[in-house]
Formats: structure tokens, sequence, C-alpha cells
């Protein structure tokens, strides 16, 4: 079988999970004042420095979160909190944790949503023109994970940069695929998320630029300065500044290994002539995604088809109670209700061999013939 999912998520890497497991001895509370509480506050500084220098940020920057869903409803809804009419600005293509917590607030707030080109990123231009004097935030993500179409995040930047409203970026798709430094990407607030980078589930961070204020959305203790309550994670907050550093290291090695494993699989499917079409502009899309359209059969007849001949794959769309919904970013990206219906996301790991796509392409061939009648060729 093979998975061919990691935009989904990653498997959590046994040697980080081995190095927690070690110094599992230091279980300290840091915020007692007791030797054993001040012993894990140094480890926690310890992995937060790790955790900042990655990014390029303070480590009184970072805000650790349970994940990147925690962290995107943070920046907005505390940003939102302090301001009395306040203008947003975002897309139609966020993850729903971007997309969902802005559908709410644009029930007392106003907020333009800004769709996406065919070739799968939205129009900086247009962005720049949906501003108003009252815009305080715009959330756009890096890497779209769904089409892994990269967003034009440096363009963006430099036009908030005039205007003065804050930027927020999703990066969870662009770590470890991309070149992360939020100094040099001029973002103010940014989101990472451990499990898309070979680290835990239930882990992730809210970066927030140094004197912007922001209103808590967990409140209690005074951790994480007073922007998130609740005693640290101590364990899994190491185990993410492991996987951090190697994504960061090996990040070279690793993405050159993805872009194999996409060109071949795209190269396969040409060679067994199976009809398709890549959504969004091949040439402007992380290594790790991509986003493919079959006109010969529902996006969720052909996931069913390939998990029983052990193919692990997403829609790449919002999966509600077992059913494929058609995708809101291929939607957004052509206004076409049946492409939405009929794609596919493939995403690649360095951990897969070039059996692996050779595996998946001979099933997407056999479940093709089969659908069209067609003799093995
Ligand atoms: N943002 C993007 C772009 C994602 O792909 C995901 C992953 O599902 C999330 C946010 C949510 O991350 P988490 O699972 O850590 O809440």
């Amino acid at each position: 079988s093979v998975y061919v999912d990691y935009a989904a998520t990653t498997p959590f890497d046994k040697k980080i999970l081995e190095e927690v497991v070690d110094n599992a001895e230091n279980f300290g509370n840091p915020s007692s004042i007791h030797r054993i509480g001040k012993n894990a506050k140094a480890d926690l500084q310890n992995y937060r420095r790790k955790i900042a220098e990655c990014i390029n940020a303070k480590p009184n920057e970072i805000i650790l979160t349970s994940g990147a869903t925690e962290a995107n409803n943070l920046a907005i809804k505390g940003i939102a909190k302090g301001h009395a009419n306040p203008h947003f600005i975002t897309t139609d293509i966020e993850h729903a944790s971007v997309r969902n917590t802005y559908q709410d607030l644009s029930e007392e707030y106003d907020v333009t949503f800004l769709s996406a080109k065919e070739n799968g990123q939205i129009d900086a231009e247009e962005l720049k023109n949906s501003l108003k004097d009252n815009t305080v935030l715009v959330s756009v993500m890096m890497v779209n994970n769904e089409t892994g179409s990269m967003q034009p995040v440096f363009e963006i930047a430099e036009v908030l940069k005039a205007h003065g409203a804050l930027f927020h970026v999703d990066a969870v798709q662009g770590f470890g695929h991309m070149d992360v430094d939020v100094e040099n990407l001029g973002a103010d607030l940014l989101t990472l998320s451990g499990h898309k980078i070979y680290g835990p589930k239930g882990i992730g961070l809210l970066y927030l630029k140094e004197g912007i204020k922001l209103s808590a959305q967990i409140t209690g203790g005074s951790h994480e300065l007073s922007r998130r309550a609740g005693t640290e994670n101590i364990m899994w907050i190491q185990a993410f500044s492991l996987a951090m550093e190697k994504a960061k290291a090996h990040r070279s090695k690793r993405t050159i290994k993805e872009m194999q494993m996409k060109e071949r699989f795209i190269n396969e499917l040409i060679e067994k002539k199976i009809p398709f079409e890549v959504n969004g502009d091949v040439n402007n899309q992380t290594s790790h995604i991509v986003n493919v359209y079959f006109d010969w059969t529902e996006a969720e007849f052909l996931l069913t088809a390939l998990d029983m001949a052990g193919i692990f794959v997403s829609a790449g769309s919002a999966c509600n109670a077992g059913t494929v919904q058609p995708s809101h970013v291929i939607r957004s990206m052509y206004d076409d209700e049946e492409r939405a219906l009929k794609s596919i996301r493939f995403s690649f790991s360095h951990l897969m061999a070039e059996e692996d796509i050779t595996e998946i392409a001979a099933q997407l061939e056999i479940i093709y013939n089969r659908l069209n009648k067609r003799e093995m060729i």
C-alpha cells in the first residue's frame, strides 16, 4: 500500500519521539518555583528559542498553541477584539480554520473574501484595491493546502507596509518546503503546525511580532505572556522544536526528493495515457502537492477505488460525515462545480520511493481502464 496524503498529515518521526521520551524525567510544571519547575522552565525556554530561531523570530514572539487551527483563531479573533469598526481581507481558498473564523466574524464585521485565479493564486492588485482606511488585518496563506499554489505573500507584505494593516500568514504548508523567515517575509502574524513536518499532532504556534497587541482567546494563568493560558505541553513543544530544526536543516534534500516524486507521478500519468489536468500553474507550486482533475470520474468514487487498492489519498476538500464535498478551492479558481467534484490531491514526501509512484500510477490505470472499458496498454 502507498500513503500519498502527506499534506493531510505526516508520520511522527520516531527519532524525535525517542528523544522526547528520554527527557521525560524532567516533568516539572514550568510555573512552579521549586527546582523541578525551574528545570522544566529552562527546557521550555530552550525549546522556544530554537523554535523562534527557525523562523528568524524572537522567543517572546512565539505563542505556543494546540495547533494551527487554534493559532489562526487566536490571530483573527485576538486582533478583531481590539477594534471598534474593523475591516478584514482574506481569501476564498484559506484553510477552514481561517475561512470559517472569518465567516463567523462577517456576521458582525466587514470582511472581504478574494477569489483565486485559474493559476491558483489570488491577485495582489485586487487585494490592494480592496483595502479600506479601516482595514486592520489581512490573512493570506503562504501555500494552499489543496493545490500547493504559492500565494504572492511578498508582494502583499509590501502593499500592506505602505497601508499599515497587519499581515497574517498561514504558513502551515510552506514551512519545510520553502524558506519561512518572518523578517524577510514581512509577516506580523504567522501560523505553523507540528504534524505537517513529521512532529506530533496537537501542537502549533502563532508568531506575533513584538509590540502588537492581541486579546487572549483562552484565559486563565499568565502563560505565553498572558496570550494563551494553560500549562505548557512541554513534551510536544520539545518535539515541535526538533521537528522544525530537522525540517529546516534537511529542507533542500527533502524538497528535491518530493519534486522527483511529483514529476515522476505526472510523467507516469502521461505515459499511461490517463487523461488529466493539473489544477493551477504547476510551475508555481510547492514540491509536495499536486492537485489533479480527472474528468472521467468523480473524486468520491476514485478515492474509494484507490483505497480498496491500497492507495491512500484525499480529495483535498473537507470531508464531512464521510462524503466528499466539492472543493471550495477548485471552485474559487475555475468557477466549475463539476471540476471541483472531480479533482484529487496527491501529496508527496521524501520518505517515498519511486516504486510507490509506479504503484499509484498502476492502480490508477487499472481503475481508468475498468471504467472506460479500455484494454491495458
Ligand atoms: N492551515 C493549513 C493551511 C493547513 O493545511 C492545516 C492542516 O490541516 C491547518 C491550518 C490546521 O492545522 P492543525 O491541524 O494543526 O490545526
